[in-house]
């Protein structure tokens, strides 16, 4: 029986995928059954049943994909096919390494100046992550000031060791959902604050390769502040999947942003910039809340987006619910119902998307190599 009948005998496995290969991921621009996202197609009379695997289960176009399959089965198949879509997610990788083969994206979160809330934010979207059920890691790259612990309620903590195939491994720490390293539950901050680089350095390969993640769809790195030493040891250490820049809108903070993101940009480095995020965006007063005042200036995060040729995630406004709940080791996105924590919500869902377009369409990421004569 052909596509387009409209019979019962219309309802075949063959007819059934012929109506899906109609449907567009909106973001790959290919049809689920090319994509390979459509699995364990069954029939049964009337009824239709399959799994769409998606690229990530923060993606923000399920509800919109699965519609559209249930349109194209009731269209081209049988108007009167009772459909049950099964929404799942695999994350993507394109990391076929020996290191950390659990982990499948490497993102590094980071700023051209301190203090524009790049550890709020990586924290933030860490958290508002893993609450879309992905597996999520985070690692305190900022090894001279580190502030997750606090930021995750987990200042006085110690990990734990486990043996892993014969040698020690640190268990991360978790909170929120998510998974954590940071120098700052290793050793006491004002140690760590003396060392040099090359200390620095191993410090971060400890964090990141002396601990047991187990599978970690997103290991987020909130980098420290500029570039230096320790970007050149993360590149190094693993093949990046990309970056995320954070800026705050003021023209010096966005010129900084700027040489940050083109390090990654660099023809030897070759990181792509996911997306941009402006923070302390804008201010909205409590006893007006339609007003917007841009205190620190206009358009920073979107012309950097726009140098940078990397879409802008979305602008934070300043927020003292922000900088309270960060101290008391609650970070916002936990109240997913809140305005900010659906903003952190849609932040996420964009940078999800991002990275799954970045791996169905860019060539992965190399580890750095570096050579000295
Ligand atoms: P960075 O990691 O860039 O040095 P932090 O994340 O430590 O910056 O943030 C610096 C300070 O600004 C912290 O006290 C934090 O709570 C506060 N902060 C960050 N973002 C906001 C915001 N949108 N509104 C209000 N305070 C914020």
């Amino acid at each position: 029986m052909g596509l387009f009948n409209n019979t019962s005998d219309g309802i075949t496995k063959e007819n059934v995928l012929k109506a899906l290969g109609h449907v567009d991921d909106p973001d790959l621009k290919k049809d689920l059954v090319t994509l390979g996202m459509i699995k364990d197609v069954e029939i049964d009379g009337k009824t239709v049943s399959f799994t769409v695997v998606l690229t990530t289960p923060a993606c923000p176009m399920k509800d919109h994909i699965h519609n559209a399959c249930v349109n194209a089965i009731k269209l081209m198949v049988d108007k009167e096919a009772e459909v049950k879509v099964n929404m799942t997610a695999q994350v993507t990788t394109l990391r076929s390494e020996k290191n950390l083969p659990t982990v499948k994206n490497v993102i590094a979160i980071s700023s051209g100046k301190g203090g524009v809330g790049k550890s709020t934010i990586a924290a933030n979207l860490a958290v508002a992550m893993a609450n879309t059920g992905a597996s999520v890691g985070l690692v305190d790259a900022d090894i001279y000031g580190p502030s997750l612990p606090i930021l995750f309620g987990l200042g006085d903590e110690r990990p734990k060791l486990r043996k892993v195939e014969g040698r020690d491994k640190l268990i991360p720490m978790e909170a929120h959902g998510v998974k954590l390293m940071s120098i700052g539950n290793l050793v006491s901050p004002d140690q760590a604050v003396v060392w040099r680089g090359p200390m620095a350095s191993k410090a971060l390969r400890q964090l990141v390769f002396d601990t047991d993640w187990g599978d970690i769809d997103y290991l987020f790195v909130d980098m420290p502040p500029g570039t230096g030493d320790i970007h050149l040891t993360l590149v190094q250490m693993l093949p990046v999947t990309g970056a995320v820049v954070i800026t705050t809108p003021q023209a010096v903070a966005v010129a900084d942003a700027r040489k940050g993101a083109e390090m990654f940009r660099s023809q030897q480095i070759n990181v792509p910039i996911l997306g941009v995020i402006e923070n302390m965006a804008y201010f909205v007063p409590d006893d007006a809340p339609d007003k917007r005042y841009f205190i620190f200036g206009e358009h920073g995060g979107s012309k950097l987006a726009h140098r940078l040729e990397a879409p802008l995630l979305g602008q934070l406004p300043i927020q003292q619910g922000i900088a309270e709940n960060s101290d008391s080791g609650h970070p916002v996105a936990l109240y997913s119902d809140s305005d900010i924590g659906k903003s952190f919500h849609q932040l996420t869902e964009g940078l999800a998307r991002q990275i799954a377009m970045r791996n169905a369409h860019i060539p992965p990421s190399q580890r750095v190599e570096i050579t000295t004569n």
